[in-house]
């Protein structure tokens, strides 16, 4: 793995593939300043931190021939243990030809070095302790984050804020291991005290922030992973129009003739920073032609696929008693469980006064569906605008679960069950303690709890998962 064997000399072009205006090939590793010496020819002589000015030649031509030069470059190199990966590295950004990057990494390989593994020079970072796991992690998330908000949770993670948040449960853990593995009597003012309660005291003031940080998992993985948002309901309802008010700009196809959508439409929004993929579906109801029955099948599979479901229900078709449309109820009734809410449209179509006796209405006349369901209900209207930023807050809310972001959130499955397993440790320590389980029993469930906590940062986790980890970089970082 790469993970054994830092010592070799690693090299990969740095920048992504295609043209561009600059490109960078980048060396780590002991030989790296030996291998960008022999590359290009140096204008001076290399220093830590400095950029100099080199040609690259084209190795086909003879030494003197003044056609030789293929390129200029600027070297810059980072001495160990001062470099990001804490070995001699070196970037030499030449103008972005793919010819000429691909040339200078061809050259560098039969110089000696190897090319490097996806995330690779930052697995060496990792490895030599300049980082943790999570640091590393959230160098790939920040190259792939989408959206400004994701860069800033990546870069505060970067910087150390989850890691910083672990800490103090870590230390005050290790405390606690330190005292039973000393056997130490407890003793509070003056007086011995059963060694269960000082263990249940200090469990409990290890426990609460870290269930705390086990509940930013909710807002901080949409945040990392965003999410998809079906829109459905009965055909003219005002599905692609509320779609398109969310998108604010006209993507799907709007009409008046019922069941025009007949495929499914989807478009990107940021919404709170989150990545939100909406979804307009067809109109879920009986199909008249072979069209429309595809197009209510790819709906289905969207509204089973999809996070959290806007459900868009004509508000001017529903009578004056209130009663929901058939359709509607069905639909409703299919989302027991999942995350949803009720675009309440076309609110313009009624006055001011009726719109407070259909709320009313709905609610009377089907207490148990509401009861039963009971969703968001937000009165919009696609056409004026009416409702949309309402609607929006409405999504973002069950997209997040209500919680501001922060930095320092768990954003993934890794981070969630690290700190699960921490939390399950310790009650198995309680209860063990509880039961006067000899302390040797209580131990065992706290080691494990601190070795949750450590995989956290990446202290203990193995070879073959870090490997996984760092394969879902792209090569060059
Ligand atoms: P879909 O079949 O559910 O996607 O419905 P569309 O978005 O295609 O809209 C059907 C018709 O209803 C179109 O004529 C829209 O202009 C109209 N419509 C949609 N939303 C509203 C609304 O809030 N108020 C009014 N007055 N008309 C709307
Ligand atoms: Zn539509």
């Amino acid at each position: 793995s790469a993970a054994s064997a830092a010592v070799d000399t690693i090299a990969a072009v740095s920048t992504p593939p295609g043209r561009g205006g600059i490109g960078i090939v980048r060396l780590s590793g002991p030989e790296s300043t030996t291998i960008a010496e022999q590359l290009v020819r140096l204008r001076g002589p290399l220093e830590h931190a400095r950029a100099r000015f080199a040609e690259v030649l084209d190795p086909t031509a003879d030494e003197d021939d003044t056609q030789s030069r293929i390129d200029e470059a600027v070297v810059t190199f980072f001495a160990a243990p001062n470099s990001y990966t804490a070995e001699d590295l070196v970037e030499i950004a030449s103008h972005g030809s793919p010819v000429v990057l691909d040339l200078l990494l061809r050259q560098a390989l039969t110089l000696g070095a190897r090319l490097a593994e996806p995330g690779e020079f930052t697995q060496r970072a990792f490895i030599a302790g300049k980082i943790d796991l999570t640091q590393a992690e959230a160098v790939r998330d920040l190259i792939d984050a989408q959206t400004l908000a994701q860069a800033r949770l990546a870069a505060s993670q970067m910087g150390g804020a989850l890691s910083a948040r672990v800490m103090p449960s870590k230390h005050a853990l290790l405390e606690l291991i330190a005292l039973l593995e000393a056997g130490i009597d407890f003793a509070e003012d003056d007086v011995s005290v059963a060694p269960e309660r000082e263990i249940q005291r200090r469990i409990g003031a290890i426990r609460p922030p870290l269930t705390e940080l086990e509940a930013t998992f909710t807002h901080g993985r949409v945040l990392h992973d965003g999410l998809t948002l079906a829109i459905v309901g009965r055909p003219n309802a005002g599905k692609s129009s509320v779609f398109n008010a969310l998108v604010e700009r006209d993507r799907a196809i709007v009409t008046a003739i019922p069941g025009t959508t007949r495929d499914t439409v989807s478009e990107r929004i940021a919404l709170g920073g989150i990545p939100l993929e909406l979804v307009d579906t067809a109109g879920l109801r009986e199909a008249v032609d072979e069209a429309e029955r595809l197009g209510i099948v790819r709906s289905r599979q969207a509204l089973a696929d999809a996070a959290i479901v806007l459900v868009v229900i004509d508000a001017s078709e529903i009578g004056p008693a209130g009663h929901l449309h058939e359709e509607d109820r069905t639909i409703l009734n299919s989302l027991e469980g999942r995350s949803a809410l009720i675009a309440w449209n076309k609110c313009d179509l009624l006055d001011p006064d009726t719109e407070d006796t259909l709320a009313a209405g709905i609610e009377s006349s089907e207490p148990a569906l509401l009861a039963h369901v009971d969703l968001p209900v937000i009165p919009t209207s696609a056409v004026t605008g009416q409702g949309i930023a309402e609607l929006r807050e409405a999504i973002l809310k069950l997209a997040t679960g209500g919680a501001a972001a922060e930095p320092g959130m768990l954003t993934s499955l890794r981070h969630h069950r690290a700190v699960t397993q921490a939390i399950e440790g310790l009650d198995a320590a309680s209860a063990a303690a509880t039961n006067n389980i000899p302390h040797e029993m209580v131990l065992l469930d706290l080691y494990r709890a601190l070795w949750a906590l450590d995989s956290l940062t990446g202290q203990t986790t193995p070879d073959d998962v870090l490997n996984l980890i760092f394969s879902t970089f792209c090569i060059g970082k």
